[in-house]
């Protein structure tokens, strides 16, 4: 078999690469080692880059349909007798132009919808149950059930998620970090007045509530590292209670766990492979790099990777500038912007890891602050979002610590804009004779 492009993995990552170079009439072979939708959870909340890059691909409207809309996640921070002592929002209203708003849509669901449209294109060829095993300089080795074949192709991308045979093969070796808690993290019945997201937390305890489509939330809620074994000796009753106890609003429903088997345990991790391209090979999404889950990020960095090296590579095949050092621009684009969301969810993550009261006060007191200095909280949505990139400076941490004043004024919509990535800062290349 003999294609333009092979991608390894068929996950969120793969998938918009495989759309985005599809559409462009790029021929794609795809393998994903999976044949049926895994049980495990995974990212589910949609960033408005990501809702930009749907629209580019004709799934805007098909995802909005389909999935809860979130504009604002509710901040609560609790007292150790669980009274409200301050209340925050994070607003993705603040962000100017169509894409101001998250949204929650089941992993699996989303796939489908991918793999159904790229399905359309008659130069996609979606190979299922079969597992990417290593490279010949031009050939993936690929295995399904007995059965051992060759796909050959003039670029090979790996989109396999953390324990990528593409980054090995490139000899690529990451660095993993590991945190002090672990997450258990379910999916149950919601009320259905209940749509905002919502972020409970005390001096030692976090819950993190994402209101899904069809009546139904996913939680995730923060443990110590090491006391999963414990706590799922308990009955049941005692993890709704860790609910019911910051979330009033989860009574009712929570209670429609019956089973810990249920509740899956997620490990945080983070990494960052210090380069993504080697010759004729890239990798894109956790084969790159893995975010800590806290801010949301990682699904979404997959697709903003994807939407990147498609539009390059088909760039590259539609030009005649096949030369894969040209595919060094994908990294050039994406490494200094991941960088950046995988520090922001890191530093996310240390404000709840240390379950010291002067630890709750300082991220109280940084939250508050955010929300009431309208240029820090637009930068918050903006990094958040994908939209764009501004970094925090030392006159914000300032603000941010209570040293300096806040400022009343917010940014005029025009300036907030020319803040959000131009087609030139996402396509580089696209300026004549860089290519
Ligand atoms: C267990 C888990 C839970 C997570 N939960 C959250 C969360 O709650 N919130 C959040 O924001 N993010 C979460 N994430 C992160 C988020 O889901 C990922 O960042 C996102 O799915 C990355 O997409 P991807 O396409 O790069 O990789 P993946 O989604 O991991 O997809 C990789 C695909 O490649 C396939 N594959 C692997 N090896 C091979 C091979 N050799 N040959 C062929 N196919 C192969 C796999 O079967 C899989 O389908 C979670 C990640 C994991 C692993």
């Amino acid at each position: 078999m003999k294609t333009d492009v092979f991608i390894s993995g068929g996950g969120i990552g793969g998938l918009t690469l495989a759309l985005k170079l599809v559409q462009r009439g790029v021929k794609v072979v795809l393998a994903e080692r999976q044949i049926k939708a895994p049980a495990t959870y995974k990212g589910e909340l949609l960033q408005p880059k990501s809702m930009k890059i749907f629209d580019d691909l004709g799934l805007f409207e098909k995802v909005h349909a389909r999935a809860n809309e979130i504009k604002v996640l509710d901040m609560l921070e609790l007292s150790s007798s669980l009274k409200v002592l301050d209340q925050s929002f994070m607003d993705y209203s603040v962000l100017p132009g169509k894409y101001s708003a998250s949204y929650m849509m089941p992993h699996e669901e989303l796939k489908g919808l991918m793999l159904q449209l790229a399905s359309t294109y008659q130069h996609f060829h979606y190979l299922s149950g079969s597992i990417c095993k290593g490279f010949t300089k031009q050939a993936a080795l690929l295995q399904r059930g007995k059965e051992q074949f060759e796909v050959e192709a003039d670029y090979f991308f790996g989109a396999e998620g953390r324990s990528s045979i593409t980054r090995k093969e490139m000899g690529i070796e990451v660095k993993q970090t590991t945190y002090n808690h672990h997450f258990l993290t379910v999916t149950f019945p919601r009320d259905e007045k209940f749509t905002d997201g919502q972020i409970v937390s005390t001096y030692n305890r976090f819950l993190g509530l994402f209101p899904l489509p069809d009546g139904k939330v996913r939680s995730v809620y923060l443990i110590p590292q090491g006391d999963y074994k414990q706590l799922k000796e308990k009955p049941i009753s005692h993890f709704h209670k860790l609910y019911t106890d910051l979330a009033p609003v989860v009574d009712g429903y929570v209670q429609k766990l019956t089973d810990w088997k249920e509740i899956q345990l997620m490990i945080p991790v983070m990494f960052h492979a210090p380069s993504y391209v080697k010759e004729n090979k890239a990798i894109i999404g956790d084969a790159a790099h893995a975010v800590h889950p806290m801010a949301g990020e990682g699904m979404n960095m997959a697709i903003q990777d994807a939407d990147i090296l498609g539009e390059l590579t088909a760039d590259m095949l539609e030009s005649g500038k096949t030369d894969p050092a040209n595919l060094t621009w994908y990294e050039k684009v994406r490494y200094r912007r991941a960088d950046h969301v995988l520090q922001l969810s890191h530093l996310a993550a240390l404000a709840y890891s240390f379950p010291f009261k002067p630890v709750s006060f300082i991220r109280k007191r940084t939250f508050e602050r955010m929300e009431e200095d309208p240029i820090l909280h637009f930068k918050q949505m903006l990094n958040v979002s994908g939209l764009g990139m501004w970094k925090e400076n030392f006159h914000d941490r300032f603000i941010q610590g209570g040293l300096m004043p806040i400022r009343s004024k917010n940014l005029p919509t025009d300036l907030k804009e020319l803040k959000y990535f131009t087609r030139e800062d996402d396509y580089p290349w696209k300026v004549e004779g860089l290519l």
